[in-house]
């Protein structure tokens, strides 16, 4: 399996041992993200790549704005 943004080697680590389905993979040369999901019914392997999701973490600013009220 290699990286779906530049082809380079993918080293897949699994952060929850509970979850035997979902592992995650940190390309060595470019550095990108990727999750991997598998059916174990299936068989299937899903890689979703991190690198094309973007969310903006600014916009939830913490409560007790004093502007609104
Ligand atoms: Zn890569």
């Amino acid at each position: 399996m290699s990286c779906p943004t530049c082809g380079g080697i993918l080293e897949i680590t699994q952060p929850d041992a509970d979850r035997t389905d979902r592992f995650l993979a940190i390309c060595s040369k470019c550095d990108d993200w990727s999750l991997i999901s598998y059916q174990h019914d299936t068989g299937a392997i899903r890689l979703i790549s991190l690198a094309v999701v973007t969310v903006e973490l600014e916009r939830g600013k913490p409560s007790g704005n004093p502007e609104r009220g």
